[in-house]
Parts: C-alpha cells; structure tokens; sequence
C-alpha cells in the first residue's frame, strides 16, 4: 500500500549529504550543516502535511504534532535519526533500486558486490524491489529508512480522520551516530507516553531491551627518573597499565561475549611511562552488575597501587545510558500494542536484545517507554547496504496499526 511512496521519499531522503561527525558532536550540534538540509526538508513537508507545532529547535531537534481526534487517548511519538554513520563514506549517496530481485548475487561495481551467501534475508525479498548504494558509500537506510516509514505514515494518517487516534508526536533528531544525539534534548518538550524509535534493523524485530554503560576513566601516574638510577625508584605507567588492563577477564570481553553477557573493553590508552590516561568501556544488561563492575576496577587500581609502589592510580565513571527495559516494564501498554499491530497485520513479531544503545534509551530514562521498531535495513554502516522496499513498507504499516491500537 505505501510502496510507492516510502521508497519515493527514501530516494529523495538519501541523496541529502548528513553524514555526521563525532569529533564535533559535543560542540557543534547538528555535527554538520547538511543534516539541517533534511531537517529544514522535512520542517516544510511536515507543515505541508498540516502538522501542528512543528518546531525545529536550534540544536537540530525537529519536533512536530498531529492533533488528536478524539478526546481521552495517550499521546505517542515516533522517532529517528537524520544523521548517517561515517564508518564508510556517508556522503554522495547514489542510491539505486534493483527491481523485481531475482535472487542471486547484487553487483553494485566492479571492485564490490552484495553476495546472497552472506546475507540469506535477501531470500525473503525475491520478486520485490531491493535498494542498494553504488559501492562507493553507505546507503543511509540506517536511518532514513526509518524517517521515510513515519512521514508516509503520518501523511496517511492526516488523509485519514477516520482513523481515531490520540495526539500522535513525530521526532527527528541529529548525531545519533556520534554518540551525542540526544545530549541537548530537552525530554520535557515531549507530550508522549511512548515513544517508538524507527531505528531497527531485520525486519519484524522489536527492541525493548538494551544495555547499560559506563565509560570509565583510568589515569596512572608514574614515578620518573633517569633510566640509567631507575633501579627501586621508577615506576612505569605503562607497566601498571598493562597489567591493569591484562587484570580485566578475558571471558568477559566484546569478543567473547554474546547474547545477555556483558563486559570489560579496553578502549583507548594515551600516554608515556611517567603519565598515562586508558579508557574501559562497560557494557551490561544489568544495572546492578555493571555497577559492580566499576567497583571492580576501582578495587583493582587500590591492588595495583600496592604492587606498584610509589605509582598511583585513580579512577573516574561516568554512565553513558541506561536499559530501556524498566521504562517498557512500568509501561508495559507500549510494547502490547505493537504486538497486537503486528498480530492485527500478520506481521511475525520477534523481540531481540540490543547489544549497545538508542536515541531511545536516553529518552526512557525519563521513564518514557521506549521500544525500538525495524526499520528494515543490513549491513548497516557499510557499502554493502541494503533494505527492501516491501520492510518499510511493513514498518509503515506497523506505525498505523500501532496508533490504531493505542486509541482500543
Ligand atoms: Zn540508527
């Protein structure tokens, strides 16, 4: 039903240079001034479509409202991010359309080529329409997928006041890829009790669950001396530091962990031997666990000031978010109504766990329900980017029946 029309503002949303830049994010926000070309985009089409209150704000928060039509129903909110990652180029997207899919391999030039081996979901679109990028960029499907699905949705649903529906808010944020998106949102403008982030990947698989994490800061402090009467008087950062970091297990690590494991990463170190600053990022499902994690380390830097006498080290944590999942426990209506739209669709549902963060987890630390919805793309942050038309076509879908589910 909206084919047609998700995959034409997908095509116009692509080409539109918004590659973010995290070296600038904590500064500068929007990071780049193309991701306010798509914002001041979708500003207009918002208000050509009628919605109330469209706001975009000085930071690149462009937030805009579809009054409701009924008195008495919840307000919810859809989101995603204007911003493409920079992993690979994410400017100059080309963005092509392979019509009718016959399965098979996808060459997209001469040096690159989407192998149907590697990615087995491309079975399931043979016969549709599939969108690729020319190999020499990303595509931008994370996550303009994601923004083409709510403006279709929502143009649908103002053409429609037949459909009864409670005030329905639409949110489009910069910087998401840098780490900073939602660092100079004000939660408070939000009318919402739900917010759905359009920022999935596969399609039908929900996200209400992701991890906690924390940052931390360790700094070593050396004792200098010439080496040559460095004997029973230096002391060497980078030693304390390496046994430091070969201290932390190596079963709890990124690399050895999946599924609800959480872990210890050694992130980044900067230093010499007399001074040094090393990184550790914590990851966990669990609140109380990563906290002991940070104990942990902080434990370990009191041991290591003891074998390494005269050195000292201290220890500075800092959480960068939260699981999402209490907010969606407390609220639990949130997660209801997209399985009962997926029922109502025959769309076959499945929840998974997010092994990082979202826009959204930052959200529902303000107690905001916050699952996170396909938006249909793979290989997200590469060349080999792809989504189907039919995803999105579905994750359109799913917005509607999930507005007609709240307003039961
Ligand atoms: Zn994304």
């Amino acid at each position: 039903m909206f084919k047609e029309e998700v995959l034409d503002r997908f095509l116009r949303y692509a080409v539109i240079d918004t590659m973010s830049d995290a070296s600038r994010a904590d500064k500068i926000h929007p990071s780049t001034p193309g991701q306010w070309d798509l914002l001041r985009l979708l500003e207009k089409e918002l208000k050509e479509l009628g919605l109330e209150d469209v706001n975009l704000d000085e930071h690149g928060y462009l937030l805009a409202r579809v009054p409701a039509n009924k008195e008495g129903l919840p307000c919810i909110a859809f989101s995603s991010h204007v911003d493409t990652a920079s992993d690979v180029m994410g400017n100059g997207v080309k963005p092509r359309v392979v019509r009718n899919y016959e399965g098979g391999d996808i060459k997209l030039n001469s040096k690159y080529t989407i192998f149907a081996s590697e990615n087995p979901e491309l079975e399931s679109y043979i016969g549709s329409d599939i969108v690729v990028s020319d190999g020499n960029t990303l595509l931008g499907s994370d996550d303009k997928s994601g923004i083409s699905e709510i403006m279709t949705a929502v143009s649908y649903i103002v053409k429609h006041p037949e459909i009864v529906h409670g005030e329905i808010e639409v949110l489009f944020s910069p910087d998401e890829e840098t780490g900073f998106g939602m660092d100079f949102f004000d939660t408070s403008r939000l009318h919402c009790r739900s917010l759905y982030t359009m920022d999935g990947g596969t399609r039908y698989v929900i996200e209400s669950e992701c991890f906690n994490a924390a940052s931390v800061k360790v700094h070593f402090e050396g004792v200098s001396y010439h080496l040559g009467a460095a004997r029973g008087r230096m002391v060497n950062a980078l030693t304390m530091c390496s046994a430091y970091v070969n201290a932390l297990p190596q079963a709890e690590s990124p690399e050895a962990t999946d599924g609800r494991y959480g872990y210890y990463c050694a992130h980044e170190v900067k230093g010499t031997a007399s001074s040094l600053d090393l990184e550790i990022l914590l990851r966990d499902f669990d609140f109380d666990r990563l906290q002991e994690r940070i104990k942990a380390l902080k434990s370990l830097a009191k041991t290591m000031e003891l074998l390494y006498k005269g050195g000292k080290i201290s220890v500075k944590s800092s959480i960068s978010y939260r699981n999402m999942a209490q907010a969606s426990a407390n609220d639990p209506k949130a997660l209801e109504a997209v399985f009962e739209a997926g029922k109502a669709l025959g769309q076959p549902l499945v929840t998974e766990l997010i092994r990082g963060g979202t826009d959204g987890a930052r959200i529902a630390e303000s107690g905001i329900a916050c699952p996170n919805i396909y938006a249909g793309g793979h290989n997200m942050h590469s060349r080999f980017e792809w989504v189907g038309v039919d995803a999105m076509n579905d994750a359109s879908l799913l917005i509607v029946e999930i507005v007609r589910q709240w307003a039961k």
